[in-house]
Order: structure tokens, then sequence, then C-alpha cells
């Protein structure tokens, strides 16, 4: 159980980031959210799932330092720490890289990379403090291996795999493990934008576009999805994980078996 832990899940308001918010809750975790639209939704929605903790939510544009700092000084004031940090949010850009707009560039490095180094760095201490935490940051099978005209999302999550071992090294004999976890196709927003893209340019129906683009990477022609990711995070948060540290650990359908 967790109860009595304080879980911050960036970017989750939607897709991954809400998948893993609601395993934590279920596992009696309290829970921050993050993340941009709509917070009163998935606010009523992880309260629903697990009665009796506490639900926050702050605003902080995650490629703004200043924003994280106030929004981890937000979780110490009103939470007591941060107990389990998910590295979740992210966004992605799909362009050649010799007409990649610098600054997708810029704010994918920001979002997907640097906003990982700074959550870390202000929940560290008390973690360690504490004797007892998580760092969870959500890859990608793009942190493992590349695919054409995702550059800045490629290096973004090689960095983020890369960072997650160097902090678990630093980490090694503390309570606090830091792991990453690595997706392959997840139905979200943030993937279908690519179903959409790839139904307009074939002239194909959203049907036919999901199974082209499973079929292309994914040799279980299934998707991975969010309730699988937040077990997989309730896994790592657990006891029999604590000696897990800085893995990347994929749930791809076989993708980077490849
Ligand atoms: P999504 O678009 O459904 O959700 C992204 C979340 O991040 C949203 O809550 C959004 O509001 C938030 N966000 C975006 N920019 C932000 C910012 N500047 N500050 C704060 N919050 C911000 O996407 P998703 O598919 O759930 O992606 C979540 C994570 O999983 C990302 O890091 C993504 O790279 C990773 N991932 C996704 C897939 C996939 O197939 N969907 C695969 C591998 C990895």
């Amino acid at each position: 159980s967790l109860k009595g832990k304080t879980a911050l899940v960036t970017g989750s308001t939607s897709g991954i980031g809400l998948g893993i918010a609601l395993s934590l809750a279920r596992q009696g975790a309290n829970i921050v959210l993050n993340g941009f639209g709509d917070a009163e939704g998935p606010k009523a929605e992880v309260s629903a799932a697990a009665p009796g903790i506490r639900v926050g939510y702050h605003g902080a544009d995650m490629s703004k330092p200043a924003e994280i700092e106030a929004m981890m000084a937000y979780v110490a004031q009103e939470f007591g720490g941060c107990d389990i940090l998910v590295n979740n949010a992210g966004i992605q850009h799909v362009a050649p890289v010799d007409q990649f707009p610098t600054e997708r560039w810029d704010a994918i490095i920001a979002i997907n990379l640097s906003s990982a180094f700074h959550t870390t760095r202000l929940a560290l201490p008390g973690m360690k403090a504490r004797g007892w935490g998580r760092v969870l940051n959500i890859a990608s099978v793009h942190g493992l291996v590349a695919s054409a005209e995702k550059s800045a999302y490629v290096a973004a999550k090689h960095g983020i795999v890369g960072l997650t071992k160097a902090v678990a090294l630093e980490t090694a004999t503390t309570g606090v493990t830091v792991n990453a976890i690595c997706p392959g196709w997840v139905l979200t927003p943030l993937v279908q934008k690519q179903v959409d893209a790839r139904a307009a340019a074939a002239g194909l129906s959203n049907e036919e576009a999901k199974k082209q683009l499973l079929a292309e990477k994914q040799p279980s022609l299934q998707f991975t999805t969010p309730e699988q990711l937040g077990e997989l995070a309730v896994f790592l948060c657990s006891e029999a994980a604590s000696n897990v540290r800085g893995q990347s650990w994929a749930l791809d359908g076989g993708w980077t078996a490849q």
C-alpha cells in the first residue's frame, strides 16, 4: 500500500499521466496532478477512484523552471513533500531535422527532458531525508531506439534514460530508486494526432491508419494502455522493486525486441 505517500505526476490531465495517477491513487497515495486543460474532470476522476485520499493540482508549465519551483513548493507545503515523482509531461513534433522548427526543438528538450532535471533536483533532498522515494521517468521506446523525423523527441528521450541512470547511481545506497518506463504506442491524444496525420496523408480511415501505425513498429499489433503503465508504476513503487535501480523498462508489444 502507498497510503500516506504523496505522488506528483506531471502532465496528468490526460493520457498516460492520468492512468498512472489513477493506479497510484488506488494504492492509497495522495495525488498531485499537473497539466494543461481542464483540471476539475481529472481531479474528480482520481478522487472517485480512491475515496479518502487527498488530490491536489498545480498548473505549472513544465517548460518554465520558475513555475516548476513553485509547484514543488506547493507540494512541500500542502502535502509535506513528494515521495513519488512521476516525470511524465511530454510533447511530440514530427519533421525532418533540416526542417525542424527551432522553437519546437527547444520546447521538446525543455518539457520532455529538462523539466525532469528540475523536479528531481527539488524532490530528492526530501526523499533522502525521509529515507524513501521513487522517481519514475516516463521515457519511451524512443529512449532506446530511434524513428525518422523525431530528432528532438528521440534526443530528449535518450537523454532522460541517461538522467535516470546517473541519478540512480547517486542514490544507489539510499531508499530512493530511480527508473524509467519505455512505452511503445499508447492511444492517447499525442498519438491520435499522428494517426490523423497518417489518415489524411494516405486517405485512410481512422481504423486503417491505426492498424498501419501498429504494423510498422509494434509486433503485438496492440496498443499499450495507460492502465498497464499504471500497474508497472505500482510495481516499481513496491518493496519488491526496492533494488531495481537505473533501469529502463519497456512495455512496447515487442517493438525494441526487433
Ligand atoms: P498526452 O498528450 O495525452 O498528455 C500529455 C500531458 O502533458 C497532458 O496532461 C498535457 O496537458 C501535459 N503537458 C503538455 N505540455 C505541458 C507543459 N508544458 N507543462 C505541463 N504539462 C504539459 O500524451 P501522452 O501520450 O499521455 O504522453 C505522456 C508521456 O508519455 C509523454 O512524456 C510521452 O512522450 C510519453 N510516451 C507516450 C507514448 C504514446 O504512445 N502515447 C509512447 C511513449 C512515451
